[in-house]
């Protein structure tokens, strides 16, 4: 374990055990957790300088760390506590950072924050994404469609397993570029014959109820797969009559990737308890079944930068220990996370927010971007330091091309930005249209309330 950057694990021995361990017992996957994290916490300790000085400040040692149990011992980790860190400070040592697939996260708390993986850690992090995909009943041979923003290619992020793959016809993907009009998305699906749908629960359930379910059903498809915001019940319905198949929702974060997939049997959401030990805690202490907690992750196949108990500031209601369908994973009953609305501009272009790029910027501490109107958009913003006017017109720029010259794009520097009057925050809120606006998780959902199949 010592030393060595990349061998925590083998990628062929997480693989194999992924794939068994819907399988097992409750017992054998807490087993694996435990192993790996006693690696995890050994190797962040030794090779990354953050968790070092947490753990010397506190007097721990890595073999205090035995089993999921003893991580309360660990200091949590937020975003305000790694973000402006030097990335020496954060990443392994041995591992040169700009070889790191870089990815961009501002969660439900309006705090940038870069996580940086490894292409083989990507992929890992990837596969169980599929494997909740399949118990979901995606296929192998199945074609799979993403309606989303077109990433920046990184050059460290090759597909070469995916492409090798796809000429053998087994998981071809593609994408489709989310800010065009529902007519547009649905003709580029028409074009691939996709299975699957995976997309913004928002962008969605627009396409649904802007073109005939007619059009939608002769797509053929077998299931919509939702995720990246919270789905509502009203989404869900609309999105459901319109495409007339299955909604099922899948529940990740920038950070650690997968949190949890829907249960086809109860409804509720299987956490990826191999992928990382979620916590759900108020003030610390775990919440029991049926409360609302916050998320705090520990992710088990993240080493070039580890996080463990890293606060991630989404509100879930805890489940069971183990789900009632058999399988051993433990549940979160609801979501409560990111209430991210999309802006509707004028002549009915629709710009999602994540978009805008603007969470990319070093010099923001927080943010939040409210669509005040029809033609303006203010970003209010906490510096770090007051920027000068050539990093304000480098955030600005791009919003100002994307969004086009009849919106007004307004930055406002504060020093401070306060939550909603329900002790809320939301990161992008339009005041135009909302589909959260006066929404309200009942405590506990019906279960058993569907059961797609
Ligand atoms: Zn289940």
């Amino acid at each position: 374990m010592k030393g060595t950057s990349m061998s925590h694990f083998s990628p062929v021995s997480t693989l194999y055990s992924m794939l068994r361990h819907p399988h097992v017992g409750r017992e054998q996957l807490v087993a694996f957790q435990n192993e790996r994290l006693r690696r995890l916490v050994e190797h962040a300790y030794r090779n990354v300088a953050y968790y070092r000085e947490i753990f010397d400040r506190h007097r721990l040692k890595p073999h205090d760390i035995k089993t999921v149990q003893d991580l309360a011992a660990v200091p949590i980790t937020s975003r305000s506590d790694m973000q402006g860190l030097p990335v020496e400070e954060v990443v392994a040592r041995h591992v040169k950072p700009q070889c790191l697939i870089t990815r961009a996260s501002s969660g439900s708390t309006g705090r940038p924050f870069i996580v940086r993986r490894t292409w083989m850690e990507e992929r890992l992090h990837g596969a169980f994404a599929l494997r909740a995909l399949r118990s979901l009943g995606l296929r192998a041979s199945d074609k799979l469609c993403y309606v989303m923003g077109l990433r920046s290619h990184q050059r460290q992020d090759h597909q070469i397993v995916q492409r090798m793959l796809a000429t053998f016809g087994i998981a071809r993907q593609m994408v489709v570029n989310a800010l065009q009009s529902p007519e547009e998305i649905v003709r580029a699906l028409h074009r691939f014959r996709p299975a699957v749908v995976s997309g913004y629960p928002g962008v969605l359930a627009r396409i649904a109820q802007t073109i005939s379910s007619e059009e939608l059903r002769s797509l053929r498809l077998r299931f919509v797969n939702t995720g990246g915001e919270v789905l509502t019940p009203l989404m869900r319905q609309q999105i459901q009559d319109g495409f007339s198949v299955p909604v099922c929702d899948t529940y990740g974060s920038i950070e650690f990737h997968l949190l949890a997939w829907e249960c086809r049997a109860t409804g509720e959401y299987h956490s990826c308890d191999d992928g990382l030990i979620t916590e759900v805690l108020r003030d610390g202490i775990p919440v029991a079944e049926g409360e609302r907690g916050e998320i705090v992750g520990t992710d088990l196949l993240s080493f070039a930068m580890p996080l463990i108990r890293y606060q991630l500031g989404d509100v879930v209601t805890k489940g069971s220990q183990a789900c009632p369908c058999g399988q051993p994973f433990s549940t979160i009953r609801s979501i409560q996370g990111r209430m991210i609305d999309y802006f509707v501009l004028p002549g009915n272009r629709v710009v999602h927010p994540y978009e805008l790029g603007v969470i990319r910027v070093p010099w923001i501490r927080e943010f939040q971007v409210t669509q005040e109107g029809l033609d303006s958009i203010v970003m209010r913003v906490v510096p770090f330091h007051r920027p000068s006017t050539q990093e304000m017109a480098a955030l600005v720029q791009p919003v100002v091309e994307l969004v086009g010259p009849d919106v007004q794009f307004r930055v406002e520097l504060v020093s401070e930005i306060p939550m909603d009057a329900n002790g809320k925050f939301r990161v992008y809120r339009s005041r135009i249209r909302s589909a959260y606006d006066g929404f309200e998780w009942p405590d506990h959902r019906d279960v058993g309330r569907k059961n797609t199949g």
